[in-house]
């Protein structure tokens, strides 16, 4: 029982992960925090980009927790917590970094249409260069009107 509350725990804070990604990349991202974020929204020079930050900032909380789970006895439930921004983190690489921005050079062309729909949202969210006026932040989720109109729409970013 206690290990099936854990588990609802970590799926949980996966979900949850998506709407606080969301509000940061809207209000932070996009707004005071914009000098790192820009890098992101330019074409990218080497591998890495000053965004990439958000990302070791967003690993402080998961490792914090994941310790605390494992250090103190009555705090155990914690780990899960961490474990849940883990796996958002991990399929924030797998969705924005390779299938959405191809930081590792794959083939892959998504049919599936939830895939599609958040290609393509994000890749509307790049249409903005600029700090103000942009849309869809989420990451994972898109909502419905991003779907393409067309099946054959190409919607991976080039
Ligand atoms: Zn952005
Ligand atoms: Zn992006």
């Amino acid at each position: 029982m206690e290990l099936f509350i854990n588990i609802l725990l970590m799926i949980a804070t996966f979900f949850l992960m998506e709407g606080v990604a969301w509000a940061t990349h809207k209000y932070v991202m996009h707004g005071f925090l914009w000098c790192w974020h820009e890098s992101h929204h330019r074409p990218r020079k080497g591998f890495f980009e000053k965004n990439d930050l958000f990302a070791v900032v967003f690993s402080i909380p998961s490792v914090a927790t994941i310790i605390a789970g494992f250090e103190f006895e009555n705090l155990a439930f914690l780990k899960w917590i961490g474990f849940g921004i883990l796996g958002y983190g991990i399929f924030y690489v797998l969705f924005h970094d390779i299938l959405v921005h191809r930081r590792v050079k794959i083939k892959f062309v998504a049919r599936n249409p939830y895939l599609r729909r958040m290609i393509r949202a994000h890749k509307i969210h790049h249409k903005h260069l600029g700090k103000k006026g942009a849309e869809a932040f989420g990451f994972l989720y898109a909502p419905p009107k991003y779907a393409p109109k067309d099946v054959n729409e190409k919607v991976e970013l080039e």
